[in-house]
């Protein structure tokens, strides 16, 4: 990377950070909305690694992952550059939903394109504007609707420069998760460079435990990459290949007997589905020897709607 490097057309030289502001388009009232775009310069040359957050507009951890490491003073490298985008999905953020207005979802508009939906626009000024100068990513989700995550890392981990991306930010949990059409990771890996997912949380609220393990995983990746010299001891490895969703059998209140987090034996009843009226009550079984990487914390269920999501090795 050369002593200084030009976004939208504003250099950034060695030891500097500057905010960049990236014209996405107005709102219905004519307010202008740009992308905050945070770059900071170590004093020497070196990676350069992206921070993304609120790419759905209401998960809000990864908002407070990035926000948090800049208010602490710790997204700063020693080497390289970290360019932090808090929040990439303003329009949703500001409307509490994951979606753009339109009901278009960005992680599913890659590589995206300047005429298109709004979510092909800001996903074409992410790859126009940003991707170029980049050498790794970390992109900070959480769980859908009122289903909760926990912390874990998501990456293919058949490629090995992959797992040991993973291995380096040692989240609590590990999961092999293949690309997704037209997703983020899957633009970035098309174009050569690596991009881990976080998982923690539901969408709307904040997971404290989540939050400072993304933290603690981001600060473990930037020494790994040489950025800095120090970092938080690593949670110890525990890997999984494969994950399924259990889903509801029959429709109901889903009553749990487990916690997120759990670790969990085939066969073991993880909860039960009854109906309202105190008459049926059907168990819910586990599939697989694993442990629970995501919970439904709605009760009210229709038959197929996802219950648990459990990790496994076999
Ligand atoms: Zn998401």
């Amino acid at each position: 990377m050369p002593e200084f490097i030009s976004i939208n057309g504003q250099d950034i030289g060695l030891g500097e950070q500057k905010e960049i502001l990236l014209n996405i388009a107005r709102l219905p009232t004519y307010t202008p909305i740009d992308l905050s775009v945070n770059v900071f310069r170590g004093k020497e040359d070196g990676p350069v690694l992206l921070l993304t957050g609120g790419l759905h507009g209401d998960e809000i951890n990864g908002v407070e992952i990035i926000r948090r490491m800049i208010f602490k003073d710790l997204i700063q490298p020693d080497k390289g550059t970290v360019i932090a985008i808090p929040l990439v999905n303003i329009y949703g953020f500001i409307q509490k939903q994951r979606d753009l207005p339109d009901g278009k979802d960005i992680n599913r508009s890659f590589p995206g394109s300047k005429n298109g939906s709004l979510a092909r626009l800001v996903a074409h000024t992410l790859m126009e504007k940003i991707f170029p100068y980049i050498d790794y990513g970390i992109d900070f989700h959480t769980g859908g609707d009122a289903r909760a995550n926990y912390p874990q890392i998501r990456s293919q981990l058949k490629k090995e420069e992959n797992r040991k991306l993973a291995e380096a930010f040692a989240a609590p949990i590990t999961v092999n998760s293949s690309l997704i059409d037209k997703s983020f990771r899957k633009a970035a890996q098309n174009n050569g460079k690596q991009i881990l997912v976080f998982e923690t949380g539901e969408a709307h609220r904040f997971d404290s435990f989540g939050i400072q393990e993304g933290i603690n995983g981001t600060l473990r990746l930037m020494k790994y990459l040489n950025m800095r010299n120090d970092a938080p001891n690593p949670n110890e490895p525990e890997v999984y290949q494969k994950s399924t969703w259990v889903r509801a059998r029959y429709a109901g209140l889903f009553q749990q007997k487990i916690k997120l987090g759990d670790h969990v034996k085939k066969r073991q009843v993880l909860g039960h589905i009854s109906d309202p009226f105190g008459h049926e009550w059907f168990k819910v079984v586990s599939p697989q020897t694993g442990r629970i990487i995501g919970l439904n914390y709605a009760p009210v269920v229709h038959k197929g709607d996802a219950l648990l999501h459990i990790a496994y090795n076999k």
